[in-house]
């Protein structure tokens, strides 16, 4: 927030409207600083100054801003590349809602629920494994799991750093709907001409590659992944390299 003149500060703090505002700078009931102002052209920065009206303080606080974005494939989660490869921030509203941030991350060929927010205390705290957020994922992946290596990655396969948190993990049915969100042609078969198949998985940790390790250590190469849901949020209403802003109901069950 730059500086701007006092009567719009003060109807943006929602002291009163532009007129009214005005009203009460010429009536003497606003001070800047200690400093009673009356002239109209009169300028603030919010950042630094101190604006009371009858002595009670007032800010402009921007409301927080909440946004799920259907991440494509192909655009990496930061807000801005040195290298100018694409990147999230160009899919999400990032000059109208200053500091949204992502929430996590989804790897460049990974589509799906990517949370954008300004609040940092949630982001931080959405992010910290104590809160075990459930992240569900669908993947394409080769050969078909079988029902030892389901069983190991929902008892907590091992990964180079150590064992993975226990997931839910099962082979989906072609007919689930989110079956040809991956496989929108069929699983496909290997070079050998083996069966692929679709993986759902729900992981709470997230490390970086996490669902793709965790598949490579029971045998089974991710081709293609998607995130459909991220804690109580799921993709709706949102087609894929669009965003749209939280609903109350939405931003109440993450907080
Ligand atoms: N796990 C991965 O391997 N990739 C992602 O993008 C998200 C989770």
């Amino acid at each position: 927030i730059v500086p701007m003149r006092l009567q719009r500060f003060l109807a943006r703090a929602g002291v009163a409207s532009r007129r009214g505002s005005e009203r009460l700078m010429t009536s003497g009931r606003v001070r800047v600083n200690g400093v009673v102002v009356t002239e109209l052209g009169s300028k603030v920065d919010p950042s630094v100054d101190v604006v009371t009206v009858d002595g009670r303080p007032c800010s402009i606080t921007e409301r927080s801003r909440y946004v799920m974005l259907y991440k494509p494939q192909g655009y990496i989660t930061t807000m801005s590349d040195p290298q100018g490869r694409p990147t999230v921030a160009e899919l999400v509203p990032s000059r109208e809602f200053p500091g949204l941030f992502p929430v996590g991350r989804l790897d460049t060929d990974t589509t799906g629920l990517l949370l954008f927010t300004t609040n940092g205390n949630l982001g931080q705290e959405l992010l910290h494994p104590s809160r075990h957020v459930d992240k569900h994922y669908v993947a394409l992946v080769r050969g078909v799991p079988t029902r030892r290596e389901l069983d190991e990655l929902r008892g907590g396969v091992m990964l180079e750093g150590g064992p993975a948190a226990p997931a839910k993990a099962e082979v989906l049915d072609e007919r689930d709907p989110l079956f040809s969100v991956v496989a929108p042609h069929g699983a496909g078969v290997d070079g050998g001409g083996n069966p692929n198949s679709v993986v759902g998985l729900t992981i709470h940790e997230g490390k970086k590659h996490q669902v793709k390790k965790m598949l490579m250590a029971v045998g089974h190469r991710v081709l293609r992944l998607h995130r459909d849901a991220f804690g109580p949020l799921t993709l709706t209403g949102v087609t894929e390299g669009n965003w749209r802003e939280l609903n109350k109901d939405e931003v109440n069950a993450l907080e």
